[in-house]
């Protein structure tokens, strides 16, 4: 059976298990131990440590995983990376007091860097002929500073907050991730198989994200003009309606400019106009 690792708690978890919901897997979350198992789907959820994940999917424990890129990238295991999912987004960047004077990465040379993540900022200041020390810290990196423990820090960024509180301004924007699927490569018939139906479904919510199910009464003589202002996944459906001269117009359009849209449809005329959220939509 497919086993996939997510994180058991922190920032990964909840969207991890959102995600899981959003394709119709159900998880018994309830009674959560670190194995659980879908009740609809051939797919075990083992709970983990974010770090320890890459090892986990690598070795084979588990199949898939849910991880940030940067642990993935940090840990260096050899595993597939399968899809981005577009939740997680972060950054791991360099910074320094926010008195300093930066003019470029030379700066670091000889400076003593306080990170978790030693890999990837090893491979970028080889990249930029930068010799200086690293200091591995596990936890709360970011008062490395001001405690004396280093000249700068490498630390996940996301809005930047942190880093100002703490006197700290970000000056190298080293490396971006956000939450990947991976996998082992190593999966059975059975299992690749349920590996596509779950992508299939990803895809599906992916594409449903942001849209919206719209639905008007329209006379006849503008149907043409409100199908050029609402073009559809084929074309819209017209259905006629029993007030004589008149049709219901269904479509699918972006949240983005639904407001847009309905002005230009209310300018020619629209009525009773309806917007629905949409759950899924299959291609
Ligand atoms: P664990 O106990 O599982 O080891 P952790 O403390 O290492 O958890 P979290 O802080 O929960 O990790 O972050 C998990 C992942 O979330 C990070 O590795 C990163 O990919 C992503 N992430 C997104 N935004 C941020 C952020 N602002 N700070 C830290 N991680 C973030
Ligand atoms: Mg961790």
């Amino acid at each position: 059976m497919l086993r996939i690792a997510i994180q058991s708690k922190g920032r990964l978890n909840e969207e991890s298990l959102a995600l899981l919901d959003e394709i119709g897997v159900d998880v018994d979350d309830s009674r959560r131990k670190f194995l659980s198992k879908a009740s609809n789907f051939p797919l075990e959820i083992l709970y983990m440590r974010d770090d320890d994940i890459p090892q986990v999917v690598s070795n084979g424990t588990a199949s898939l995983g849910i991880v940030g890129l940067n642990e993935v990238e940090e840990r260096g295991f050899d595993v597939e990376i399968v899809t981005k999912l577009g939740f997680g987004g972060c950054r791991i960047s360099l910074a320094i007091p926010k008195t300093e004077e930066y003019n470029g990465v030379q700066y670091f040379q000889g400076k003593r860097i306080a990170t978790s993540y030693p890999n990837i900022l090893r491979k970028f200041l080889e990249k930029n002929s930068v010799t200086a020390d690293i200091e591995v810290i596990t936890g709360s990196v970011e008062i490395a500073p001001a405690a004396g423990i280093a000249d700068a820090i490498f630390d996940i960024v996301s809005s930047g907050g942190t880093l100002v509180s703490n006197g700290l301004k970000e000056v190298e924007k080293v490396f971006f991730s956000e939450a990947v699927l991976i996998s082992s490569g190593k999966l059975t018939e059975d299992e690749k198989a349920s590996l596509e139906e779950i992508l299939f479904r990803l895809e599906s919510a992916r594409i449903s994200k942001g849209k919206k199910y719209i639905l008007m009464n329209l006379k006849e003589e503008v149907v043409e003009e409100a199908i050029k202002i609402l073009p559809a996944m084929r074309s819209p459906t017209i259905l006629p309606l029993a007030a004589k001269g008149w049709c219901s117009l269904h479509s699918v359009v972006d949240a983005d400019n639904l407001w847009e849209k309905v002005r230009q449809l209310k300018e020619i005329g629209a009525e009773g106009i309806l917007v629905l959220n949409v759950d899924k939509i299959i291609m």
